[in-house]
């Protein structure tokens, strides 16, 4: 827990706390307060600025000086980019061919080298541990790193401090960096709080290798909530673990409610959301929650999705809820 509060002392000239809304036409559908914790307002659009942030700020002079590297399905990579120019760091990006153009658009303007490798996260990252073994350039892990965990946990500080009454917290789960930070962080102080992990249908790693027992790899499918996408790695060392310890459910949402809930937040929210921040709104919506009588927080995680996909999905909305 002290990593926690020393994460959000490190990162306070970064990172800025995010507005906690409340959502009547939520809290109305379902009979139970919901908030929305907006971690799609960062300048980055997403919360992975915080852990990138803790990390990097607890770097030598040294590994800041020799430069920076990861590899990502593009919001971590985002971030990383964000925190390095903002402390003058050399970030080098590593990402796969899959990564949406709105993604790489928004590296290139932060300043950082990209590299496209391969179809998958898995090359990308290949060569970016190929890159720290050339150029001796730190890598930033997207989500198994005490840091980078202790980072993503400030969250939970901020939902402790703002919201009467917690009982449910939902986040949306890939490699588990961001619900093991707020799980961890939650549940040492308030331990009855439960934790839903939300992940797509289709390539839920974190899902197939807790009923494995052990991380296991998949294919990657083509989804709305890409930036779910990727491994937790073979060799997982925390959030593996962590996710096992501090989730208490795990839902599984399919495509059509992926996009029926960006639409939705977009029709009577006015507001974006990528297809990842949009699996916790659809597992609210589903009725998903198990009952309890308090409020429930959604983590919107991330906003990062191109407009073409948004409006297409739009229109489909619109012709199916012409009433
Ligand atoms: C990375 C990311 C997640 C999942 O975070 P993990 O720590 O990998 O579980 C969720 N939503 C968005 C928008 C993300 O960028």
């Amino acid at each position: 827990m002290r990593n926690i509060w020393e994460a959000r002392k490190r990162i306070s000239s970064i990172v800025s706390k995010t507005p906690l809304i409340g959502s009547s036409i939520l809290s109305e559908k379902i009979g139970r307060p919901v908030y929305l914790k907006l971690e799609n307002v960062h300048e980055v659009g997403a919360f992975k600025v915080r852990g990138a942030a803790n990390k990097i700020v607890s770097l030598s002079e040294e590994e800041k000086n020799r430069g920076v590297a990861t590899f990502s399905t593009g919001n971590h990579g985002l971030a990383v980019a964000y925190v390095a120019k903002k402390l003058g760091i050399e970030a080098t990006i590593c990402i796969s061919n899959r990564v949406p153009h709105a993604k790489v658009d928004s590296l290139r303007r932060l300043g950082a080298s990209i590299e496209i490798v391969g179809e998958d996260q898995d090359t990308a990252g290949e060569r970016c541990y190929q890159l720290e073994a050339e150029k001796g350039l730190t890598v930033i892990q997207p989500f198994d790193d005490p840091y980078v965990i202790a980072g993503q946990g400030t969250i939970g500080l901020e939902l402790m401090e703002e919201i009467p009454n917690l009982t449910d917290v939902v986040v949306p789960l890939s490699g588990g960096g961001l619900l093991s930070g707020i799980g961890l962080t939650l549940k040492s102080i308030e331990h009855d709080i439960r934790v839903t992990g939300v992940s797509m249908e289709h390539s839920a790693v974190m899902y197939e290798s807790l009923k494995a027992g052990k991380p296991v790899k998949l294919n990657e499918c083509e989804t709305l909530a890409d930036s779910l996408l990727g491994g937790i790695g073979l060799d997982n060392q925390y959030t593996f673990q962590l996710v096992q310890k501090y989730m208490d459910d795990l839902v599984l949402i399919p495509e059509n409610e992926i996009a029926y809930s960006m639409a939705f937040m977009m029709d009577k929210h006015r507001m974006i959301m990528e297809g990842a921040a949009a699996t916790g709104v659809a597992a609210v919506l589903g009725n998903s929650i198990p009952h309890q009588n308090g409020s429930i927080a959604i983590i919107i995680s991330g906003q990062n999705v191109d407009l073409s996909v948004l409006s297409k999905l739009t229109e489909n909305y619109l012709l199916d809820n012409n009433d």
